[in-house]
């Protein structure tokens, strides 16, 4: 409903996104914030479709694609990956789907994202889901969670929390202007957590 805003390619068409005209929540956090974590929580309970950002662009370098060396590397080094690579994979993620809701996790990290993101899909984003947690209960997380990732080593981690509060938090700051940001505090466990995440998608009706 009134997401998107003209969006038309270089030919002037109408795209194929400002067709479906798709709802999207953006879930932004720090790394170990537990977006993954809520998000299959929301996709259960709430019926979206969850579109990871940095599972997309790992799938990718695991195709074997061209843009999969450049991709790597940048992963290994917590580096944001340029905007038009991104949107491109989340772009045929959301026009491979029937749904017409997405949760849009650990994407838009940059006010270059954000902005081509917008430009380039004219989708607006319904909020922003914000999960707001300590470095501290981060860094915990992400060393004991063995997911065999390439950038879960403190090196790497620190890094990313730099990224994370240099470039990301500026586009939390961006919607938060424009009253979209609906923040959550994420150091508790995962099921308070959850509770919090509920209030915020139950429809207002449902909730007396
Ligand atoms: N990444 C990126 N653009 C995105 C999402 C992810 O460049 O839109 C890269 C970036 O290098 C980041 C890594 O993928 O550090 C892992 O991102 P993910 O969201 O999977 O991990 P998180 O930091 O949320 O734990
Ligand atoms: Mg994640």
């Amino acid at each position: 409903m009134g997401t998107v805003v003209n969006a038309a390619n270089k030919e002037g068409t109408e795209s194929a996104l400002s067709i479906k005209k798709p709802k999207v929540v953006f879930v932004l956090g720090g790394p170990g914030s537990g977006k993954g974590t809520q998000c299959a929580n929301i996709v259960e309970h709430f019926g979206y479709t969850h579109l990871s950002a940095g599972d997309l662009l790992r799938a990718e370098i695991k195709s074997g694609s061209e843009n999969g060396t450049m991709i790597q590397n940048m992963i290994s080094e917590g580096i944001i990956v340029p905007a038009e690579v991104t949107i491109k994979l989340l772009e045929k993620a959301i026009l491979g789907t029937k749904n017409d809701k997405f949760l849009i996790d650990g994407f838009p990290r940059n006010e270059e994202n954000r902005a081509a993101f917008e430009s380039l899909t004219g989708i607006v984003p319904e909020f922003v889901l914000f999960f707001d947690c300590s470095e501290e209960e981060m860094e915990k997380r992400l060393l004991s969670r063995n997911q065999g990732r390439v950038d879960d080593n403190i090196e790497t981690i620190r890094k990313r929390f730099k990224v994370f509060v240099e470039s990301s938090l500026a586009v939390i700051e961006y919607y938060d202007s424009k009253g979209k940001v609906k923040k959550i505090d994420a150091g508790k466990p995962v099921e308070e957590v959850f509770e919090a995440v509920k209030a915020i998608f139950t429809p207002v009706e449902d909730k007396a």
